[in-house]
């Protein structure tokens, strides 16, 4: 009765089409859209969707009926997306704790989950206190604006994550956007900042597109010259980078000196979505009283909690997964490099093969699929003019097999299109 009650809202006249609204501003409306579409597609930066039918993993299903697909461009770094014991842990929040809260936290949405999911957050990277989001875009939509006044100043490197730049975009803070992990430049932008009241320089820890770290030692040894607080975006961090995966700042030995830390349930920690910041109580304090993206929008559904729940158990007990992916990284990284490219970034499990040509990096990546190797090109706007790139991700779940699979795809690929000798 209901399926049929909605079906009827949503289909014109029993056509079984879909209604379309009539009127002038809505054909003008419909104009505008076509020629901007059209706009992108002649630009060549249309960006298609490929269906996946099958759980996310190092072997995809394809719609259409592409099968043992090997799959080299999710964020899923540590195999955890369809970790058995992270989909039990779903389940079982899901049976006890329902499909979702019908509400924001402050009214009748905060579980025990989300508070002990908090709390471990907090312990995970030895932080007081954590705050939950429902995406990592959102933790950086509302960290800013809460924490930041017309007095203060945000100092921005400039390949910053777009949510960082957005979340940067919203507050009253005075900008200052300094050349990628430039240090002079950013020595030179905290000396014009003095005149401010406040300092944050905010950072990605790891950059997802050149698969680079941040210098965050230096940033840290400016910092405190120069009495700022420093702010990093961990999305491609946590879990797997440092000796136990806390992230950047446990890899660079700055645990101490990051004040506060923004990452995602998203990529390595389950996969399943979610955000959070993490940093002093007060901090987190205030932004459950004044961030907009935490007041105004629903909980986190409880099989989400569960997943990223399950996920930090499981990198808090050992960190053979976080090693084992270290170690694929690097054998895919030096058997590339033998091979002949030049990947980009250092110890990342983010491997652009640089490329140059956007021609080159579009048809080398469908060629990579006519192969069974799911890879994505990035070329301009993405990325600067001249420095296209194939990305490859390597997950902890892929095999020693999957990694030589995929170099010698690279390689014949590459031979073919020019790319190598
Ligand atoms: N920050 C960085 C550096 C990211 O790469 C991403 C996701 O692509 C985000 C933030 C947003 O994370 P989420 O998917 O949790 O919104």
């Amino acid at each position: 009765m209901w399926r049929g009650a909605a079906v009827r809202v949503l289909r014109s006249g029993g056509t079984g089409k879909p209604r379309a609204a009539s009127g002038t501003a809505t054909a003008e409306l419909r104009r505008r859209l076509e020629s901007e579409l059209e706009d992108i597609r002649g630009a060549g930066t249309w960006k298609n969707e490929r269906v996946i039918t099958s759980r996310q993993g190092p072997h995809l299903r394809l719609a259409g009926g592409g099968a043992g697909i090997l799959n080299f461009c999710a964020n899923n770094y540590l195999g955890l997306s369809s970790h058995p014991e992270v989909i039990r842990a779903a389940v079982e929040a899901l049976e006890k704790f329902g499909a979702g809260l019908s509400s924001v936290r402050f009214i009748c949405g905060t579980q025990s989950i989300h508070k002990d999911l908090e709390e471990k957050i907090a312990r995970f990277h030895q932080r007081e206190d954590a705050i939950l989001y429902a995406s990592c875009f959102d933790a950086n939509a509302g960290i800013f604006e809460a924490l930041l006044t017309p007095e203060d100043a945000v100092l921005s490197d400039e390949l910053n994550h777009a949510s960082i730049i957005d979340g940067i975009r919203l507050c009253k803070a005075n900008k200052y956007r300094y050349k990628h992990m430039d240090m002079q430049d950013l020595e030179a932008k905290l000396q014009d900042a003095q005149k401010h009241r406040l300092r944050l320089v905010a950072t990605d820890g790891a950059f997802s597109m050149d698969g680079d770290i941040a210098p965050l030692r230096e940033i840290c040894q400016l910092a405190q010259k120069y009495d700022a607080l420093v702010f990093i975006d961990e999305c491609h961090a946590t879990g797997f980078l440092g000796p136990n995966g806390r992230g950047t700042d446990e890899l660079l030995g700055v645990m101490d000196k990051v004040t506060i830390i923004n990452s995602t349930l998203g990529k390595a920690l389950g996969g399943a979505a979610g955000g959070y910041t993490t940093g002093p109580k007060p901090l987190i304090d205030l932004l459950r009283q004044r961030s907009r993206p935490y007041l105004f929008s629903n909980s986190l559904p409880p099989a989400v909690v569960g997943c990223a729940s399950k996920a930090l158990d499981l990198l808090m007990e050992s960190n053979a997964i976080a090693q084992s992916m270290a170690a694929k990284t690097q054998r895919f990284r030096s058997k590339m490099t033998a091979a002949g490219f030049t990947i980009s970034g250092k110890d990342h499990p983010i491997c652009p093969v640089m490329l140059g040509d956007a021609r080159l990096a579009a048809v080398m990546a469908e060629d990579m699929l006519n192969r069974g190797i799911y890879v994505i090109g990035f070329s301009y706007p993405v990325v600067p003019k001249g420095k296209a790139r194939i990305r490859v991700q390597i997950s902890a779940v892929h095999s020693d097999e999957d990694i030589d699979r995929c170099v010698e795809a690279f390689t014949e690929v590459g031979q073919k299109h020019g790319a190598l000798p």
